[in-house]
């Protein structure tokens, strides 16, 4: 007979809080078949960040009401939310994390370890309900006359820094992804009333380059502070087989989630 379709498939399913929004979303297994998609989509920044929101999105079979469509999902979900997502389509798909390779820190030998994803699940839920609004204004220790005022970037607010930034000549994908937490700069000019505001993308990340070192220390201390310690992350405990070092490490889920796509 033709193949019409199988008539009893069932994806096993896994229920994610995000922990910044507090949204609850179901996530399903990953088919063959997006697995399959994944892997042709790994040509650009822009490309890959587009289809892993959409890989993700597509695997929703419940979200909240007020994410009624694809847009409203980039613009209500922050970064770690998306980490959390992903770990949940990554332990409903594949379950186990394999033959991920840690480097030693005494002898620095690489040796890989197995280990089921759940068993290094931590969770630190953001305690307030402003995360999609919220701004810190950081006062810079040598450029005392910028203000920079951080947030925790959206999807949206990714994408659109992709987009705008990485095509332009000379912007490197790194600088771009550590400006996404700028919401904007003031400068305080003594001749004027208000101070000069620049929200541009492509400003942010021009003034973000011209910092002085010390600068970009404390804002990024500022964001770990108020936002960074929210989140999800994989670690676990390992011991080194050459010369038995006890190492905690901290398992990249974007990283391994495209490994294990590739490694089936
Ligand atoms: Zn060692």
């Amino acid at each position: 007979m033709p193949f019409i379709g199988f008539n009893n498939l069932k994806y096993p399913e896994y229920e994610v809080i995000t922990p910044h929004t507090h949204l609850s979303f179901t996530v399903r297994s990953l088919s063959v078949q997006e697995e399959e998609n994944m892997k042709g989509s790994m040509m650009t920044p822009v490309k890959v960040t587009e289809h892993l929101n959409k890989c993700i999105y597509d695997a929703i079979i419940k979200k909240p009401e007020s994410i009624k469509d694809f847009q409203s999902f980039l613009k209500q979900v922050t970064l770690k939310d998306r980490d959390a997502l992903l770990y949940g389509l990554y332990h409903i798909t594949y379950e186990e994390i394999r033959n991920y390779d840690i480097r030693c820190s005494s002898c620095k030998k690489e040796y890989p370890i197995t280990i089921k994803a759940s068993d290094t699940f931590n969770y630190n839920s953001y305690p307030a309900e402003d995360i999609l609004t919220r701004t810190v204004k950081v006062e810079l220790p040598v450029s005392k006359n910028i203000s920079v005022f951080i947030k925790q970037p959206t999807l949206d607010d990714e994408i659109q820094a992709l987009k705008t930034l990485v095509s332009i000549r000379g912007s490197n994908i790194d600088a771009v992804t550590q400006t996404l937490i700028i919401d904007r700069f003031e400068e305080d000019v003594t001749e004027l009333k208000q101070p000069n505001t620049y929200t541009d993308r492509y400003d942010i990340l021009e003034g973000f380059k011209s910092l002085p070192a010390r600068d970009r220390r404390k804002i990024n201390k500022t964001y770990l502070d108020t936002f960074g310690n929210y989140g999800i992350e994989l670690k676990m405990k390992s011991y080194c087989p050459s010369c038995g070092f006890e190492e905690i490490a901290i398992i990249d889920l974007v990283e391994n989630f495209f490994r294990m796509v590739y490694s089936v």
